[in-house]
């Protein structure tokens, strides 16, 4: 059998058959649109939406009223960027972002300074993180809304979200956090964090694709994104996807009650991954923070002198799936906005590699990448006219 080693998990992850098997009735026999009350299948939907917003908000310290199911993580964070923006225009039109975040903020940001307000794009460290003090720099009388990400899904960074919640509280100005990617891999409580807004999505801890939520703190004013029905008490409309709620909430549960032990397993194989790529390849540079300050999953690497996509396609040959630092997924060749963010000059930014791990990654999948990369980045390196200078000056 061909080896098989999945390492992308920043990307998607493998939806759990606990996840599957929570959605199937909801495919099948208990089929009923929530809000159809007047007979019985319609009740039992109802009921059980009910049930998956509070294991919902259980898991994340919430109230059941504070969370909004949306149709993916894209959406939440266009909401709330939107909807705020949209909601306190009276206030003022100035939005504060970061540099990293993920293009569905940055793209909501990029619409909305069309439709006439103001964003500070505010910069980060060599590590990826944004400094507080520059968020408290940026405020200004017109501020109505600070989006900061929870964790950034390139480089693994965790963000200072305590003590920029804690600025957005004393200027009482609205803080939304993309928590995306922190669900499952580190703890996530809205009360901790003191966030107004967070957006999830459930394919990033093995729920099923197409389903988001955005938490919404009581007394937040907050304008449509969707219009139509009554859904979502009155805030999103579209008839639940009642399957998908199903697997967001067993996916979320399963998430909470595994963390520690899936965090501490994750951290050890990240570490042996980044230990063995350090001592076996040359020139390898580890891009965002050592330790407590990067996501327990995240590996992300510059390979001096080759490119990302290269190293890909020679991966994908030995069956190893993992993930460029290119905005391939835009459809361009692009190095990505957050390695040049954090400071790389655009060919070493070109030459990246980011590999996370799962729940399901075994030590043998490991040590089989610290055998196959070498010579992949051996190869291509002997193939580059750059590094054949960098090997004539060293003689
Ligand atoms: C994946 C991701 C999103 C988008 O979520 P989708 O459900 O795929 O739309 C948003 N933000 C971050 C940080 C992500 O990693």
């Amino acid at each position: 059998m061909n080896k098989s080693v999945y390492l992308d998990n920043n990307a998607t992850t493998y939806m759990k058959k606990e996840v599957l098997d929570a959605m199937l009735p909801y495919y099948g026999e208990y089929f009923g649109n929530p809000s159809s009350k007047f007979y019985e299948v319609g009740r039992i939907a109802e009921k059980a939406v009910y049930g998956f917003r509070k294991t919902v908000a259980d898991a994340i310290g919430a109230k059941i009223n504070e969370i909004y199911f949306t149709g993916s993580g894209c959406e939440a964070d266009n909401w709330a960027i939107k909807g705020i923006a949209d909601a306190y225009r009276n206030k003022g039109n100035h939005i504060i972002t970061s540099s990293i975040e993920h293009h569905a903020i940055l793209g909501a940001c990029e619409f909305l300074e069309k439709h006439g307000y103001d964003v500070t794009y505010l910069p980060v460290n060599e590590y990826g993180i944004v400094n507080p003090d520059d968020v408290e720099k940026a405020i200004t009388d017109k501020t109505i809304l600070i989006s900061v990400m929870t964790a950034n899904n390139e480089i693994g960074s965790i963000q200072p979200i305590k003590a920029i919640s804690e600025i957005a509280k004393k200027h009482k100005i609205v803080f939304h956090t993309d928590a995306v990617q922190a669900i499952g891999h580190m703890p996530v409580n809205v009360n901790d964090l003191g966030v107004d807004l967070l957006s999830m999505s459930g394919h990033k801890f093995h729920g099923p694709k197409g389903v988001g939520v955005l938490y919404i703190k009581n007394g937040i004013r907050i304008s449509n994104l969707i219009h139509g029905g009554g859904q979502e008490r009155g805030k999103r409309a579209a008839t639940e996807n009642v399957a998908g709620m199903a697997g967001f909430a067993k996916a979320i549960e399963i998430a909470a009650a595994d963390l520690d032990k899936n965090m501490a397993e994750m951290e050890r194989k990240r570490d042996k991954l980044i230990k063995g790529i350090l001592e076996k390849i040359p020139y390898a540079r580890l891009n965002g923070p050592v330790g407590e300050d990067r996501l327990c999953n995240n590996v992300n690497f510059s390979f001096k002198y080759i490119e990302g996509e290269s190293i890909l396609m020679m991966l994908d040959m030995k069956g190893v799936a993992a993930s460029s630092g290119s905005a391939c997924a835009s459809g361009s060749l692009d190095p990505s906005h957050v390695l040049l963010a954090i400071g790389l000059p655009h060919e070493i930014a070109h030459g990246s590699l980011r590999l996370s791990v799962g729940d399901d990654t075994t030590d043998e999948d490991i040590d089989y990448v610290l055998e196959v990369l070498p010579p992949i980045v051996e190869k291509l390196r002997m193939m580059s006219p750059l590094y054949e200078e960098v090997l004539k000056a060293q003689k």
